[in-house]
């Protein structure tokens, strides 16, 4: 089974693929944390996107398909796309690297939640990695995060009509507890 879990920022998808490994042993193909690794470890492509990334725009297409595809080349089955696809031409993208490999798309579940519940729950994420000891991602903050909403509604919004107008989309009430959000997708993925 591959799936996608859509969103915007902060609407819960890492949580929530994080869950679905656990429990059914699916691979997460996070876009955002490929980048992120490719930043500490200082490659070429991760000091390019560095900038973009901090300032809460979407990198380009060929970037992330590409890192997609180096996944999906490794093999195994079951993939949970979190993050990925976030324009039309990255879902047109991952349908034809699918289908190239005689896979299919099963679902695309859509966490709806609304902006004021994510601006807490960015600004919640960041109090806590610092409590933590750690450091807040730099592009949890209100600022960046104004971008990062704007992007979402601007280019990957429209994911929603078109994974509708294919049958695929399942919405989820991304507001309710994270065990509750957890049972809604379990509910989706058997039926
Ligand atoms: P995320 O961890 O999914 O919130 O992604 C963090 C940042 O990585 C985003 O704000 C973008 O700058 C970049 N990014 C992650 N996935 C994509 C994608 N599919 N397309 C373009 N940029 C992406």
């Amino acid at each position: 089974m591959n799936i996608i879990l859509l969103g915007p920022p902060g609407a819960g998808k890492g949580t929530q693929a994080a869950k679905l490994v656990e429990k059914l042993g699916m691979v997460q193909l996070s876009t955002g944390d490929m980048l992120r690794a490719a930043r500490t470890s200082g490659t070429e492509m991760g000091n390019k996107v560095a900038a973009i990334m901090d300032a809460g725009e979407l990198v380009t297409d060929e970037i992330v398909i590409g890192l997609i595809e180096e996944q999906l080349d490794k093999g195994g089955n079951g993939f949970i796309f979190d993050g990925f696809p976030r324009t039309l031409a990255q879902a047109d993208a991952l349908g034809d690297l699918l289908s190239a490999k005689g896979e299919t798309l099963d679902c695309v579940v859509e966490l709806q939640v609304n902006d004021e519940v994510l601006v807490d729950r960015i600004v919640g994420r960041a109090r806590e990695a610092v409590a933590a000891g750690g450091t807040a991602r730099a592009d949890d903050n209100e600022e960046s995060l104004k971008v990062r909403l704007m992007e979402y509604y601007k280019k990957t919004s429209p994911l929603i009509g078109y994974y509708y107008a294919k049958g695929d989309l399942k919405p989820v009430d991304g507001l309710a507890s994270m065990d509750a959000v957890e049972a809604s997708i379990a509910g989706v993925l058997d039926a």
